[in-house]
């Protein structure tokens, strides 16, 4: 996919500022360094739309970037970070349960792991929830370039063996430095925006 028109939109804090527009959201999610932003950057062709390692406090906002007037990708605020207050964390988790909850124009999650690491238990968490709420989820390993091509399968294996992914359920090894992966997450946006 070539993305001519890739423009950020808003950092919304309220529900009141989410877009009305009604366009298919796609939603990443990920713990704080994971390489969601260089993701992002890599699938819209951007050097730096997205901010690499965004501020990690800033546990209340969702970032909207709008896709050739196609579609919207929401910047989950990253977790797991050390720093972050219990309260923080609460709040996070408020906000993020109610939008998944509530948000009818979300047409999927693109839950993004690093390859070199097993699913911390936020990101149990938030898989969890998404099954719970019935969202559909791509799982995203990424930064495939830092482990040995021959160690992928395995690792892809731990990774889904810790989440407990269900047969079939999309599963993609990417890089932000070689571009791996990136058609194949296009494809699978593109279908489920298309239903
Ligand atoms: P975020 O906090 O999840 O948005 O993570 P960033 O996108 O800022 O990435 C965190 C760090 O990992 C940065 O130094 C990136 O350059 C690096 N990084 C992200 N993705 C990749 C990748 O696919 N390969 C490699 N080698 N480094 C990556």
């Amino acid at each position: 996919m070539n993305i001519n028109k890739a423009e950020f939109v808003i950092s919304a804090v309220e529900p009141s500022q989410y877009p009305e527009d009604a366009l298919p959201e796609i939603a990443l999610a990920g713990r704080s360094n994971v390489g969601k932003s260089s993701l992002i950057n890599k699938l819209i062709q951007r050097k730096n739309l997205a901010r690499t390692s965004s501020q990690p406090g800033k546990t209340q906002q969702l970032n909207y970037y709008r896709i050739e007037e196609r579609l919207y990708f929401i910047d989950f605020p990253g977790y797991g970070y050390a720093k972050v207050s219990k309260t923080q964390r609460e709040q996070w988790g408020k906000m993020i349960e109610r939008f998944l909850q509530n948000r009818q124009p979300l047409k999927m999650v693109m839950l993004i792991i690093d390859v070199r690491h097993e699913p911390s238990k936020d990101d149990k968490m938030m898989y969890d929830w998404l099954k719970f709420y019935d969202i559909p989820v791509c799982i995203v390993v990424t930064k495939a370039d830092k482990i040995p091509r021959s160690k992928w399968d395995k690792h892809i294996k731990m990774i889904k063996n810790t989440l407990g992914t269900l047969p079939g359920e999309p599963i993609v090894l990417f890089s932000s430095e070689t571009g791996l992966g990136r058609d194949e997450v296009w494809s699978i946006i593109v279908e489920r925006i298309s239903e």
